[in-house]
């Protein structure tokens, strides 16, 4: 049976992407875990061509993949947090936040933003399923909702009189599974002139930078501004504003409120959707022939990592990333050509990678291994990695990036 998209309900024969089966992109290992099974789902991204929402394809047993808890913590990455206290200024300024203004924020993750408007004396609530980010951001003072966002909850917040000024969505958009349902929860849950602002990667950059190793099964839609004006519409909200980002590769933070509200339509908005409809984003053969770009981006990656390996030269990866995991999982790298991966973050120390079982290790094995080469495998934050690692490159190591194409500097 042909899918249907989880939107307009529309049948989509059309394939967008298929990367095979891989497991859960955060189920990192343990090594007993090692002597026990591991579960890989198929990984196929669909198109609709009526709405044009590229989406996962549904299948059996999805909900196994949120059974762990994952080791993501926004705070980690300190361009990131430098990124959210720079919107909580311009967000406070531009809609005149204040002590009587109240700020909800969908998937508040360890209270990496939130905290701004703690400080700033901003009332705000975190909603936020993940137990261990919403107990380190209540240590900060931040209230948190420990629940999953949608109409129901929004409900709920509405009848106990805390609807929002402003709701912010910071990289959740794509991540939940009934867009429908959490795009008429933002309606509900927002007071009559109130304001959402969703972050989400860019479609259009996507393609363009061929940035398939954004594509996880937890990560369900793609979006472009023609398909979310359409789901905005559908629940009672317009799109008012938009800027392009460059945080993740490129994404959009879109502007929304009520279609009886009166925030003025910026003429940004329009000069988007006519630049997607300008390179065919409203058409079919736009999305057709991404599978081959995804292919040659995985055999550069390998021919790479196989000449090093003839040369003699030895190679790290950086990042133990979901990105990491969908394209060392897409390209079958294992450990005999890629033997660690260091992160930062203490939560995947010790632990390997799913699929590929390479091991995570604290920089430090970088300083003490002196690998040849370091293949920074989030390539979004790569300048800030290569910052962080300047002394290895002063001692002849090389970054590597493989996404659009190898590059070695
Ligand atoms: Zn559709």
């Amino acid at each position: 049976m042909t899918p249907r998209c989880r939107h307009c309900a529309t049948p989509m024969p059309r394939l967008f992407l298929d990367l095979g089966h891989a497991p859960p992109s955060n189920a990192y290992l343990s090594a007993e875990s090692l002597s026990e099974p591991e579960m890989t789902f198929p990984l196929r991204l669909r198109v609709c061509d009526d709405c044009h929402l590229v989406q996962t394809e549904d299948f059996a047993e999805a909900d196994k993949l949120f059974a762990h808890d994952y080791a993501y913590f926004s705070s980690t990455s300190k361009s990131w947090l430098d990124h959210a206290a720079r919107y909580c200024a311009t967000a406070t300024e531009r809609f005149e936040l204040g002590h009587n203004s109240f700020v909800i924020e969908v998937a508040s993750n360890d209270g990496y933003l939130l905290r701004n408007f703690v400080a700033a004396n901003v009332p705000c609530l975190g909603i936020e399923p993940t137990d261990s980010t919403a107990a380190a951001a209540e240590t900060q003072g931040i209230p948190v909702l420990r629940e999953f966002f949608g109409a129901a909850l929004a409900g709920k917040l509405k009848n106990e009189g805390r609807c929002a000024d402003l709701i912010i969505g910071n990289n959740v958009y794509a991540h939940v599974p009934d867009i429908n349902d959490f795009t008429l929860g933002l309606a509900i849950a927002l007071k009559p002139q109130g304001v959402i602002t969703l972050e989400f990667p860019h479609l259009m950059r996507l393609v363009e930078q061929r940035q398939f190793d954004t594509v996880y099964h937890e990560h369900f839609s793609y979006l472009s501004l023609i398909a979310v004006s359409r789901i905005f519409a559908k629940a009672g909200l317009r799109i008012f504003d938009v800027e392009e980002l460059p945080t993740h590769g490129g994404s959009l933070r879109i502007y929304g409120c009520l279609e009886t509200a009166q925030h003025t339509a910026s003429p940004r908005v329009d000069a988007l959707l006519a630049e997607e409809r300008a390179r065919g984003m409203a058409n079919a053969e736009f999305y057709d022939g991404f599978q081959a770009r995804a292919e040659a981006v995985k055999n550069g990656l390998l021919r790479f990592l196989l000449d090093a390996q003839r040369d003699g030269m030895t190679v790290a990866g950086y990042g133990a990333a979901a990105k990491g995991n969908t394209l060392l999982n897409f390209a079958g790298v294992q450990p005999d050509l890629l033997p660690f991966i260091c992160d930062a973050a203490p939560s995947k120390q010790g632990k390997l990678m799913p699929g590929s079982h390479i091991p995570i290790l604290p920089p430090e094995a970088l300083t003490q291994r002196r690998p040849d080469y370091i293949l920074i495998l989030p390539w979004n934050i790569a300048s800030e990695v290569r910052n962080q690692l300047a002394p290895l490159a002063a001692q002849g190591a090389k970054f590597v990036t493989a996404v659009p194409e190898v590059r070695v500097e």
